[in-house]
């Protein structure tokens, strides 16, 4: 099954989450039954990956929203688990500083997209601040109902510049949240990531949901699509970002560059004496 087919946001469309099973899996079963796929997916992605570092021409953004516990983390440390480190940057946007406060919504955001040759991935976004910052009232509606726009034509500048860019809004049931947050609770190893907000954000799901519903609806573009991605299962989460990633990356033509000195040249300078 093509995952970015079936799970893109046609750029207009409305969204409407609670028609979206979020415990969708395709045609796979188990996490067993997908593994050998996922792993050829995430082999290729390394191997393209080397290449677009090699060729510095084109760069990758890829921005993860949910709401707490959807597992942006795991994504990040799934996709950036098959590809080089060198090539690769995470960003996680928490609340803005004082000097962040002090500039646009976007002035934060721009040094952290990726220059030609690098893969970097948003662990929330600019997009925060037509989430968070309108369940809360965080500004006023006059201010983040103007940003959807300027989203839009940020990420095209992003995009005319040699950005391919990939969204994926990652969509758990409430219930499964409240799992997830309940494992925490009782796994030592990932207790720290509890705090009180998660439970008292969880009073604002609907308002939340409208959020995203209008995000997809605004901001999803044929240079910057929007990707709903069903994560109750964990396993078809990562399938379905690997193979869309992989998608796009093969899209973009990467090849790797040509050599800038002359190979016969070398050879006979310095390895003709191995040779005889
Ligand atoms: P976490 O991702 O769990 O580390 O949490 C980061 C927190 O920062 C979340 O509660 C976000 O909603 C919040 N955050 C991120 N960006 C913004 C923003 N632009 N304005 C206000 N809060 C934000
Ligand atoms: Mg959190």
């Amino acid at each position: 099954m093509n995952y970015a087919r079936e799970l893109i946001v046609a750029p207009g469309h409305k969204v409407k989450l609670k028609d979206i099973d979020p415990g969708f899996h395709g045609r796979h079963e188990s996490s067993d039954a997908a593994a050998p796929e996922t792993a050829a997916y995430l082999e290729k992605l390394g191997r393209l990956q080397y290449t677009l570092y090699a060729e510095r021409a084109h760069s990758l953004l890829i921005v993860l929203q949910g709401i707490d516990a959807a597992g942006k983390d795991g994504v990040c440390r799934h996709v950036i688990g098959a590809m080089n480190p060198q090539g690769c940057a995470v960003t996680g946007f928490k609340q803005p500083t004082a000097e962040e406060r002090g500039h646009d919504f976007l002035w934060r955001v721009h040094r952290h997209a990726p220059e030609l040759g690098q893969v970097a991935i948003f662990n929330r976004s600019h997009y925060e601040d037509v989430l968070v910052v309108r369940v809360h009232d965080l500004a006023p509606k006059e201010t983040w109902s103007l940003r959807y726009d300027h989203i839009n034509a940020f990420e095209k500048l992003l995009a005319d510049s040699g950005t391919t860019i990939l969204k994926f809004f990652l969509w758990i049931s409430k219930e499964e949240q409240l799992e997830r947050f309940k494992q925490r609770l009782d796994d030592p190893a990932r207790r720290w990531k509890i705090s009180d907000s998660d439970y008292k954000e969880r009073e604002y799901w609907d308002d939340y949901v409208k959020a995203y519903e209008d995000m997809l609806e605004r901001c999803s573009t044929d240079r910057a699509p929007w990707y709903v991605i069903p994560s109750n299962h964990k396993w078809f989460r990562n399938l379905a970002v690997s193979q869309i990633i992989c998608e796009a990356m093969e899209g973009m033509k990467l090849q790797m560059p040509k050599p800038t000195v002359d190979l016969d040249q070398i050879r006979k300078a310095y390895h003709k004496a191995s040779k005889e």
